[in-house]
């Protein structure tokens, strides 16, 4: 076995060399006591430590640390209208949500990859404006063909927790909500444990009276 050279008292980036120990790393490679500046001993092979190692393993988190703050934190970050606040928690997913101000005043709670994916870029008024704005000219019996088609080509919804429209989360009983609206009126389709059901009561819905609604229309 060659002879070892002696480490003890060296400074390896934030360690510290305090003495060898008996053991050794799998290649057979010395293992050195070692204490570093965060205060942890670590004990690190010869190899390790010629090879570059220069902390316990808290240089690396600390850099990951930094890191993830870097790029967690949305705090005052645009997206679209709206503007993040703070950090609101997380969902049942484990998904953290950010409270955000719209530029029209009001508040919303936004699932961090809405924001930072770009699916939500308004409190929904943007959406609103947009329906309001075929709204005008495109009414018949109270009921907007153009949104109906819309609605029935596109279930997905930038609004609501499901991510379906119509379909909600009640905060309330713990359940999903299912809702039409319709001719002005809202319908509620129930209450419900599992999404599925939820949104198989909007599609019912929706042929019941969307389709009936167009094809009636149709004929005319
Ligand atoms: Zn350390
Ligand atoms: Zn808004």
């Amino acid at each position: 076995m060659g002879r070892i050279k002696d480490l003890t008292g060296q400074r390896f980036g934030k360690l510290m060399v305090l003495e060898i120990t008996d053991k050794r790393d799998l290649h057979n490679s010395v293992i050195w006591k070692c204490k570093c500046d965060c205060g942890n001993i670590a004990y690190v092979s010869n190899s390790n430590l010629q090879g570059g190692q220069k902390s316990c393993g808290c240089l690396r988190e600390e850099r990951l640390k930094e890191h993830r703050k870097k790029n967690f934190n949305l705090v005052g970050k645009r997206f679209g209208k709206l503007v993040v606040l703070e950090q609101a928690g997380v969902d049942k997913y484990q998904h953290s949500l950010w409270k955000c101000k719209c530029d029209c005043g009001n508040i919303v709670i936004v699932r961090r990859e809405s924001l930072t994916l770009g699916m939500t870029r308004s409190c929904g008024c943007m959406v609103m404006k947009h329906l309001e704005d075929i709204k005008e000219n495109n009414s018949v019996d109270n009921t907007n063909i153009a949104i109906i088609k819309k609605l029935i080509s596109n279930n997905k919804s930038k609004v609501t927790k499901s991510g379906i429209k119509g379909v909600g989360w009640s905060k309330k009983r713990e359940k999903w909500i299912s809702y039409i609206m319709f001719q002005k009126k809202q319908h509620i389709l129930g209450y419900f444990t599992e999404l599925e059901d939820a949104i198989k009561a909007r599609k019912e819905a929706e042929e019941k009276y969307f389709k009936s609604f167009l094809e009636k229309h149709n004929k005319k």
